[in-house]
């Protein structure tokens, strides 16, 4: 499956349920695993509407203006079909 954000074929576009601001694309969650990542899984994910794992590339997104951090499920090409 192709992710168009991992891609570079879709900016996020995404705002933060706080503030309002634009919510930064900080890579899939998968990439934050290790032991320095800023994201905690205290983080309530934002709800997509998609449930199915298969079919979204999760990511991690950031508010520079609130220092607020959440998921964010993307669609992935496959769902697009
Ligand atoms: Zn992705
Ligand atoms: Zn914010």
């Amino acid at each position: 499956m192709l992710c168009p954000l991992c891609n570079g074929l879709q900016q996020l576009n995404e705002r933060c349920p706080l503030c309002g601001h634009e919510l930064e694309d900080e890579g899939r969650t998968s990439d934050w695993s290790g032991p320095y990542a800023p994201y905690t899984p205290d983080a309530v994910p934002l709800e997509s509407g998609l449930s199915s794992s298969e079919a979204v590339c999760t990511h991690i997104a950031y508010c520079a203006s609130c220092d607020y951090w959440c998921e964010l499920s993307i669609a992935t090409e496959a769902t697009f079909r």
